[in-house]
This record gives C-alpha cells, sequence and structure tokens, in this order.
C-alpha cells in the first residue's frame, strides 16, 4: 500500500501515455504468456483452450484494444454551458483519477474479472491492488507472477489469499473498491468500505431468468440457450438460470434443449475437452444435490472424482424446489411452465432483481412490456450472455446483482472522480 500510495502520489499515472504503456504492457502479458494462462485456467475449471482463449484472453484484449482506441477521446474535458448570469466564464468536466484502488476477484472467470476492471482502473490513472481469487489458485498465481513483471511495480500489486488476507486487505482505505463475486461477500465488502467512506462496485449475480414464448424457432432458441448455459459447465454470472415457458411449450422446448445439448457436447460430454468441470467438491455437493427435484430431461450423469457434471435439463420444477432458491451457477437448467407473459413477468418480479434477464420472442409489444414492466442489470431478446461483449454497454446489476457498471467509457466513469471545473476572470 505504502509503495503504491507513493507511486500514485509522484503523478506517474495520471499522463496518457503512461496509462496507454500499462495496457500495451497488459497486452504483451496476454499474448506472450497466454500458454500459462490457458494451462493455469485448464487446471483450475477444466477449461478447453478455445473456450478460455475466447472468454477470458480474447475478451480481455478487446476490452482493452476498445479502450486504447478510444481513451484519449474518454479523457478530453467536456464543456459545459454557463449560464448568462456567471458568463463570462468557462466550464468544464473533467475525469481525475482516484488514487488506490482494490479489485477483488471470483474464481469463474478468474483472468477476466480480475484483468477487465485492471484495464479500466488504469485507463482511468489509478494505482491499483488486484485480489485473485484463492479458489483458482493456478490462475491466482499466475497473475501474482506475471502482473509484477509487466506492469510498473510502483503501481500495480497482487495480493493472493483467501478469507484473513482479503479481511486485512479491507482494513486498509482505499479509494475504491471493485468487488466481483456474491451479495454476503458484496455486504462485508461494503461495511467494510463504509469505515472509509470508499466508494464501491458491487459486480454481484442471482438468478437470470429466460422467457421463452410460443411462436419463437424452438431449436433456434435451444441451441442458443444451450451455448449459453453450458459455457464454463454453468459457472457464469450471466448465464440463463432457469426457463419459464409460456404457455404450452414446455415440453416441445424441453425436447429441443436435450437434442441441442447432444448435438453440441455428443453423446458423452465428459470426452469433451471444451466442456468444464465444477470448481471444486463443495460446489459440486451442492449443485448434485440439487437434482432430487423435478425429471431430468438430459443429463444427470455425474462423477465426484473428476467433479464433472453433465449438462442437464430438468422438467417438472416446482417454484418452491431447492433448485429454484438460490443462484444455480452450474450446468443444471430447470425449465417451469407458466400460462402466460403476465403470470411469467409476475413470477419475475416477485424475486430479486437478476443480473440479465433474456426473453426469446417475436413480439415487439412482448419486448416493450418486458423493458417497461421490469428491472435488471441487463436485458436480452434472442442471444443470452453476449451482450457483456458489446464493449458500449455497461456491465453491472441491480438491486441484489449488484451497484455500479463498467466496461468501456463505464470503467472510466467508475474508476474517476467526474469533477466540475469553473473558471471565471476576474475582470
Ligand atoms: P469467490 O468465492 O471467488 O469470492 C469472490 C472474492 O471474494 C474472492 O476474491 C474471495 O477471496 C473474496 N472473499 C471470499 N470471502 C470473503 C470474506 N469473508 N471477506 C472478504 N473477501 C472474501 O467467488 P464467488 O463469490 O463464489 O463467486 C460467485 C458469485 O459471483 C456468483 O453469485 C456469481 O453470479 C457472481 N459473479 C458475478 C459476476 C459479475 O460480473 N456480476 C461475475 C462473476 C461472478
Amino acid at each position: 500500500m505504502a509503495r503504491l500510495r507513493a507511486g500514485f502520489a509522484t503523478g506517474r499515472t495520471k499522463p496518457l501515455a503512461w496509462r496507454l504503456g500499462q495496457l500495451q504492457a497488459l497486452r504483451t502479458l496476454l499474448t506472450e504468456q497466454a500458454d500459462v494462462l490457458l494451462a493455469a485456467l485448464r487446471a483450475d475449471l477444466g477449461k478447453g483452450p478455445k473456450e478460455a482463449y475466447r472468454t477470458e484472453i480474447g475478451f480481455t484484449l478487446n476490452e482493452l484494444d476498445h479502450t486504447v482506441a478510444h481513451l484519449a477521446e474518454w479523457l478530453a474535458p467536456r464543456p459545459a454551458p454557463v449560464p448568462k448570469a456567471f458568463r463570462p466564464a468557462e466550464a468544464r468536466v473533467v475525469r481525475d483519477p482516484l488514487g488506490v484502488v482494490l479489485v477483488i476477484a471470483p474464481w469463474n472467470y478468474p483472468l477476466q474479472l480480475a484483468l477487465t476492471p485492471l484495464v479500466g482502473a488504469l485507463a482511468a490513472g489509478n494505482a491499483v491492488v488486484v485480489k485473485p481469487s484463492e479458489l483458482a489458485p493456478a490462475t491466482s498465481a499466475a497473475l501474482a507472477r506475471l502482473l509484477p513483471r509487466y506492469l510498473d511495480p510502483q503501481a500495480v500489486a497482487v495480493v493472493e489469499g483467501a478469507v484473513a488476507e482479503t479481511t486485512a486487505l479491507l482494513e486498509e482505505r482505499f479509494d475504491h473498491i471493485f468487488y466481483t463475486g456474491n451479495g454476503t461477500v458484496g455486504r462485508i465488502v461494503m461495511a467494510a468500505a463504509a469505515r472509509n467512506l470508499t466508494p464501491v462496485t458491487l459486480e454481484l449475480g442471482g438468478k437470470s431468468p429466460v422467457l421463452v414464448e410460443p411462436g419463437v424457432d424452438l431449436a433456434a432458441t435451444a441451441e442458443r440457450l444451450v451455448r449459453g448455459k453450458f459455457l464454463n459447465a454453468g459457472q457464469t454470472c450471466v448465464a440463463p438460470d432457469y426457463v419459464l415457458a409460456i404457455g404450452d411449450i414446455a415440453a416441445a422446448l424441453e425436447e429441443h434443449l436435450a437434442a441441442a445439448v447432444l448435438a453440441q457436447y455428443g453423446q458423452d460430454p465428459s470426452a469433451d475437452e471444451e466442456y468444464g468441470r465444477i470448481v471444486n467438491e463443495r460446489h459440486f455437493d451442492r449443485l448434485t444435490g440439487l437434482l432430487g427435484e423435478g425429471r431430468v430431461v438430459t443429463g444427470g450423469v455425474h462423477d465426484r472424482a473428476t467433479r464433472y457434471l453433465a449438462p442437464t435439463v430438468l422438467a417438472d420444477v416446482s417454484p418452491d424446489a431447492p433448485v429454484m432458491q438460490e443462484e444455480i451457477f452450474g450446468p443444471v437448467l430447470p425449465v417451469i411452465g407458466v400460462p402466460d407473459l403476465d403470470a411469467a413477468i409476475a413470477f419475475v418480479n416477485e424475486r430479486d432483481k437478476p443480473l440479465a434477464l433474456y426473453a426469446f420472442t417475436e413480439s415487439a409489444r412482448t419486448k416493450q412490456r418486458l423493458a417497461e414492466e421490469t428491472s435488471s442489470g441487463a436485458l436480452a431478446f434472442g442471444l443470452p450472455v453476449s451482450h457483456l461483449a458489446v464493449p458500449d454497454l455497461p456491465f453491472g446489476g441491480v438491486g441484489e446483482s449488484g451497484m455500479g457498471r463498467y466496461h468501456g467509457e463505464y470503467s472510466i466513469d467508475t474508476f474517476s472522480h467526474t469533477k466540475a471545473v469553473l473558471d471565471k476572470p476576474l475582470a
């Protein structure tokens, strides 16, 4: 902390050239060390090389390149009109770095969710402490070894560790804390931040629903749901959590989902090198415990020794079943039938505000109703998960799914103080 505070105080992080230099250095790290990072992701989560590259390294590079391309424009002071009574005078809005920022990352995308906030924090001119997740130890170790080698050690540090180390970190006075993970720890982070009046961004999770209306192409719907749901073995914060099948389409949709799983992963998904594994035994036991209620349409096969759980679709699930009480965060997709759109909207609105709400519909009226009558971190039609790869869209939750947002220019907002400057000549 002392090193980073002193580093920030020198002003070294403020020039555009330093910021762009750090981003270029991070780009070099990701390119030169891609194989090392892919091996770490394989060790932690069984991630296949294609998926790991696309969702972790490639994703971060896209964010980084977008930031490099636009940073000068995002940092340019913005003139603000001055009311007549103050004239002659000039007013402008500038973005000031905050100071030393703490980024606490989770295990599920252990590289992307540590480095994408880092991109924004550095681009905004801050010094940064990165705390990777102890539940992805190989990636955590790789970040601890590599980041100080490529980035400015006066401005970037990695602290590895679990609860004790993070608790100690939270004793420090940061200028912003950016936390990604679950809401229970989110509350601990926010309480600790409150002691120092430190602003927080909380990127949390929750159950992201999918609404499917009658009349849509169920084969195409199922194919996209399967891709979004079983990515990273379902351990994705914006994964479709459950499906509300509207009207009488549940049985047909379940069949299409089973066919889509077969087409995507074959008869034995455990043999598909791109299909991931559950992060640890605790989560494995939690997930297999959720299979007790409902009818298994496809999947259900599991092996504790390798923490393999097949892509699983559950039918005849009661809203009271355990699988509907918590974020699933694994490869289990329950399908629940609801009579009509009103019932589907009521179902969503009776629960916590989700990180994402997805709908498959051909109806402009339905899209408008969902936009107006529901609240969620994001709303996406026809394609789950991918909205977070659109760099000009904000990414963040609302209510129980979090507070604050990042990606692209939204990261600059998050990691800056938006300062008012008024300049009136004396004469
Ligand atoms: P996790 O267990 O890795 O925890 C996240 C971080 O919190 C880790 O760095 C961990 O060391 C730290 N931590 C754990 N206990 C702590 C404590 N008592 N005090 C201080 N710090 C502590 O990850 P997780 O929480 O299991 O992650 C899964 C959750 O995160 C899901 O709910 C998921 O939806 C959500 N998530 C959200 C996003 C998003 O971008 N919104 C992305 C990924 C995951």
